[in-house]
């Protein structure tokens, strides 16, 4: 059977029906486990990409330009937002941050999946700008004893570091009922299998899947 709808699944392997990609989102407080559960998504599975956000701010020692960030001036920046080319952005201090659109835009019409790790306000405005494409995934530890070991960890931070951080992961746990999906974090093999589950329903979303009317009449006027 031909079928001009058909796509690849992430073996390579042809099916009849493809579908639009998604948008990821994975939100947490600082030491729930997040990009622990990002790389491992990214590593097991050649569909999904991390999406790459501009900045104003300058580059870290050994950040590299195009993959942790695009690093931009200000002007560039400012012009991208003026002319829609962001999905969101947001001024932290001050420096501009801000999700390129295109590159997304032609990830999900390919049929690629696309990971955001942002807070919950890029989020917020994700979900306005693109609601039908967006799969949001908020991450919590299993407890606060624990997110406080997490956040220790072999460092040897001040006290008020430690205090600051903690009270900044209290604020961003208050967004959780803003998500779609809510994986607590005690076990991280499990955690991330969770989170391809999520994936892996959502792509099967009947309104994901492109072609589909097509490929059942196809299939009626053949019988
Ligand atoms: P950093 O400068 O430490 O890499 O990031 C500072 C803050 O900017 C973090 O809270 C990070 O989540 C946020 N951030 C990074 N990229 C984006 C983006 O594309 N959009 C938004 N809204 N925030 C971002």
């Amino acid at each position: 059977m031909s079928n001009k709808q058909g796509g690849q699944d992430m073996n390579g392997q042809a099916v009849p029906v493809r579908s639009r990609g998604v948008m990821l989102v994975l939100s947490s407080p600082s030491g729930a486990g997040k990009s622990t559960i990002s790389r491992a998504l990214l590593e097991r599975d050649p569909r999904l990409s991390m999406s790459v956000s501009m900045t104003t701010r300058p580059p870290r020692p050994g950040e590299v330009d195009g993959v942790d960030y695009f690093f931009r001036s200000i002007p560039d920046v400012q012009a991208m937002v003026a002319q829609g080319g962001m999905l969101e952005h947001a001024k932290v201090f001050d420096n501009y941050y801000g999700t390129p659109r295109q590159p997304v835009e032609e990830a999900l019409r390919d049929g690629r999946d696309v990971l955001f790790d942002i807070d919950w306000q890029g989020t917020q405005q994700l979900a306005q700008n693109a609601r039908e494409d967006l799969v949001s995934v908020f991450i919590l530890p299993p407890s606060l004893e624990e997110l406080e070991r997490r956040l220790r960890g072999r460092a040897q931070d001040p006290e008020e570091v430690v205090r600051k951080r903690m009270s900044k992961a209290s604020d961003e746990m208050s967004h959780w009922p803003e998500y779609d999906y809510v994986v607590v974090n005690v076990d991280i093999e499990d955690s991330i299998l969770a989170v391809q589950a999520i994936l892996r329903a959502e792509r099967l979303k009947r309104t994901r899947q492109m072609g589909l009317a097509q490929f059942v009449n196809g299939m009626r006027q053949d019988g």
